[in-house]
C-alpha cells in the first residue's frame, strides 16, 4: 500500500473514532476531539416571577429551553417559578449557596446585598435599553458587573430588558408637587427613595397584593411593569389614571445569574452557549415587551376605558433633581460603587448627544397618533 494512502486512511479512521467516542455511546465524562465533553448538566433556575408571568416568566423560560435546545440536551435546566423552590427575593442567595445553579432575576433587588450592582438594571432618569445595553456588552459594564459579583461566588449575565415601564396606576390626579405629598405608592428601588424625598410615602407590597391594596385605599397609587403585565393584573379595574412616562424605569435590565462553581464545572462550549443564549434572550424578551405593550395599551385605552395622564413637568423635574443627588449618594456608598458610576456617567455623558440627534430627532418628528 502507498505510504500516503495508509497514512490517509489510519488519519480517517483515528478521525471516526473520536467522532464516535462522542456518539451515543460516550460516556458521561468522555472528551471529545473539539474540547468539548459529552457530560449532561441538569440545572436548577429559580427566579423572582410567578412562572409564565408575562415577558419576565416566559422570557426566563424561553432562555432555559434555549440553553437545553443549543447544547442538545448536554445542559437542561429546569425553571423555577418565584416561591416554588425560594422566595422571589431570596433568589441572590440561593444560587450564591448553591441550593441552585442559576437564576432570573434584576439587581435592584439585592440593594441589602450587593448595592453597587443597581446601576447594572438602570436608573431612574437613566439610560434606555438600548443605551444600557451598549454600556453593558461594550462599555466596561458587565465587566464592573462581575467585578461586583465575584465576592459573592456569582457570575453575572444580562438576559433581558423591560424597556421603559409606566409611572403607574393613581386614584389621585398629580397636578403638582403639592400632589405628591402624603402620596401612598408601592413604588420599590431608588424610585420609591426619590418619591420619600419629594413628600411620598412609599411601599413596597408584593405583586399578588397590589390590586386589593389599591382597590381598598391602603395605597393611592401604584407602579408595575407596563401596559402588557398591567392589563394581564387588571389593575385597570382598580384604579382612575395610568400615569406617563416611567420615570423610575427608563429600561430595566434583568439578569441571569451563575453560581461560580456550577459556571467553572462547564466546558468551554456550554459557557458559550450559556453566554450567547444569555445575549439572546436580551434582544428577545424587549421585543416580547415591545410588542405586547403596544396591543395591550391600545386595548386598555380602547376596550377598558382608561384614562392616560402625563406628569407634569414641574414634577419630573423635581422627580429628576432628586435622582441626580441620590445617585451621587450611591457612588459614594463604596469604591467599587464609585468606579460603576464614574463608567456609567462617562458612557451616559458619551451616548447622550449622539441619542438627541438621533432617536430623539426622529420620535419627535413622528406625527401625532
Ligand atoms: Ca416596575
Amino acid at each position: 500500500m502507498d505510504r500516503r494512502k495508509f497514512v490517509g486512511a489510519a488519519g480517517m479512521a483515528g478521525a471516526a473514532g473520536l467522532l464516535s467516542a462522542c456518539g451515543q455511546k460516550a460516556g458521561p465524562t468522555t472528551q471529545c476531539a473539539d474540547g468539548s465533553s459529552q457530560q449532561t448538566f441538569h440545572w436548577k433556575m429559580v427566579t423572582s416571577w410567578p412562572r409564565d408571568f408575562p415577558g419576565l416568566g416566559t422570557g426566563a423560560s424561553r432562555l432555559a429551553e434555549t440553553i437545553g435546545r443549543l447544547s442538545n440536551g448536554r445542559l437542561k435546566i429546569k425553571v423555577y417559578g418565584g416561591n416554588e423552590l425560594v422566595p422571589p427575593f431570596e433568589v441572590f442567595d440561593a444560587v450564591a449557596q448553591g441550593t441552585a445553579e442559576t437564576g432570573h432575576s434584576a439587581t435592584y433587588y439585592w440593594k441589602g446585598k450587593a448595592p453597587a450592582a443597581q446601576f447594572f438594571a438602570g436608573m431612574p432618569f437613566g439610560m434606555t435599553a438600548q443605551e444600557l445595553h451598549g454600556w453593558i456588552y461594550y462599555g466596561g459594564g458587565l465587566e464592573l458587573w462581575q467585578e461586583t459579583y465575584a465576592p459573592h461566588g456569582l457570575v453575572p449575565f444580562l438576559a433581558g430588558n423591560s424597556g421603559p415601564q409606566m409611572g403607574g396606576w393613581f386614584n389621585r390626579e398629580i397636578n403638582s408637587l403639592e400632589d405628591l405629598k402624603g402620596l401612598k405608592m408601592r413604588i420599590p428601588g431608588p424610585g420609591g427613595e426619590i418619591l420619600k424625598r419629594a413628600g411620598g410615602t412609599p411601599t413596597t407590597i408584593p405583586g399578588a397584593e397590589l390590586f386589593t391594596a389599591l382597590q381598598t385605599g391602603i395605597i393611592d397609587a401604584t407602579e408595575w411593569v407596563g401596559p402588557y403585565n398591567d392589563l394581564a393584573f387588571g389593575l385597570f379595574r382598580a384604579a382612575k389614571y395610568y400615569y406617563y412616562p416611567g420615570w423610575h424605569e427608563p429600561g430595566t435590565g434583568l439578569e441571569l445569574m451563575i453560581n461560580k462553581e456550577a459556571w467553572d464545572s462547564l466546558p468551554a462550549d456550554l459557557q458559550a452557549i450559556v453566554r450567547t443564549a444569555s445575549q439572546a434572550s436580551t434582544t428577545d424578551i424587549l421585543s416580547e415587551f415591545t410588542y405586547n405593550n403596544g396591543i395591550a395599551l391600545q386595548t386598555l385605552l380602547t376596550d377598558h376605558g382608561v384614562q392616560l395622564r402625563r406628569f407634569p413637568d414641574e414634577v419630573l423635574r423635581r422627580l429628576n433633581d432628586i435622582s441626580d443627588e441620590l445617585i451621587v449618594e450611591m457612588a459614594a456608598d463604596s469604591e467599587l460603587a464609585g468606579r460603576i458610576y464614574a463608567s456609567y456617567k462617562a458612557f451616559r455623558d458619551i451616548v447622550n448627544p449622539w441619542t438627541d440627534i438621533s432617536d430623539r430627532t426622529l420620535l419627535n418628528l413622528r406625527p401625532d397618533i
